[in-house]
């Protein structure tokens, strides 16, 4: 168990790490991504929204300092103590020249409260200087790097446009992983043509790669994106809750235990969401993960390594 939860919560991981909550502060360093900026495409990923994956995130017309001061403000309410993680979330937090992501990152981790950072990429977004700067930060603080794998299913990954192929993300894994740089990926169950099986799939693939944290994220089809479009048209089955519930139970059985689990479900804004409505209940996700886990007797990595 991790204090009350029978999976390794990124919460229980922080506060055993620095014996307080820590606070994760969205930053927008005022990247794109080369998925809209013409490089590899315009329109990005088809479940992209204007703000990249950072709906939450600080304005980009702000400096770091500033956005920090305001997040902090904006969180004092929920968490009045703690210390603050700066977590770069839009777009591709490494698609610059590597004299400005340390501009970036030395200004994120000025002041004494900040105890690291995260920075959201792409795998295809790390040329061995940036690797170099990563480990340089790595070596000196608290950092991890997240990765939007998604899917592992090929044709899933047309779909939605991703861009990059399964032989670069592991790559990228390889290459961070080699240098002491802590690697999270993100999936998401639900997308288009995939099943129980390919989601599961999916993770069984992640859980052999030694990483330290997942997110799992429900699909979400939110308005102005090109999948809301592509859902009016040809509307596909979406995952109901309890569906979602049990294959998340699944995943963490799957995960060994010291994955560090970052996320269980979706985090999208009310106003840009249109389906699945019964994500904004988040408790009532969570509740009915940690429900469905006790009910089953089970805990993260009952089912590691995969049978
Ligand atoms: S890689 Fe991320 S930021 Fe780029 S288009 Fe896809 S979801 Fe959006």
């Amino acid at each position: 168990m991790w204090g009350d939860k029978r999976y390794h919560t990124l919460d229980w991981e922080l506060k055993n790490t620095f014996g307080e909550k820590v606070i994760k502060l969205s930053l927008d360093g005022g990247f794109t991504c080369p998925n809209r900026d013409g490089t590899l495409g315009i329109r990005g990923c088809v479940f992209c929204g204007e703000n990249g994956a950072g709906d939450f995130a600080g304005s980009p017309t702000l400096s770091i300092q500033e956005q920090i001061l305001q997040q902090k403000k904006l969180l004092a309410s929920k968490w009045p103590r703690g210390k603050y993680l700066a977590y770069f979330q839009n777009f591709t937090n490494t698609y610059a020249p590597v004299s400005r992501l340390d501009e970036l990152y030395q200004d994120a981790l000025l002041g004494d409260d900040i105890v690291g950072i995260a920075i959201a990429t792409r795998p295809d977004c790390l040329p061995g200087e940036t690797l170099d700067l990563l480990e340089a930060y790595a070596n000196r603080t608290y950092l991890w790097v997240e990765l939007g794998l998604q899917t592992i299913k090929p044709s899933t990954a047309t779909v939605i446009r991703r861009g990059f192929d399964l032989e670069c993300f592991k790559k990228a894994v390889n290459a961070l992983q080699s240098r002491g740089i802590p690697v999270v990926v993100h999936l998401i169950f639900g997308l288009p043509g995939e099943s129980r099986e390919d989601y599961l799939d999916s993770v069984r693939f992640v859980a052999g790669l030694g990483v330290w944290g997942v997110k799992l994220h429900m699909l979400h089809v939110q308005r102005d994106t090109d999948l809301s479009q592509f859902y009016q048209e040809k509307p596909f089955p979406l995952l109901g809750r309890d569906q979602y519930i049990d294959v998340v139970c699944d995943a963490l059985e799957i995960l060994s235990p010291d994955v560090v689990i970052h996320r269980v479900t979706g985090d999208g804004k009310r106003e840009l969401l249109e389906v699945p409505r019964w994500s904004l209940d988040k408790l009532r996700v969570l509740s009915g993960i940690d429900r469905e886990l006790r009910e089953r007797g089970s805990i993260q990595g009952k089912k590691y390594p995969s049978p």
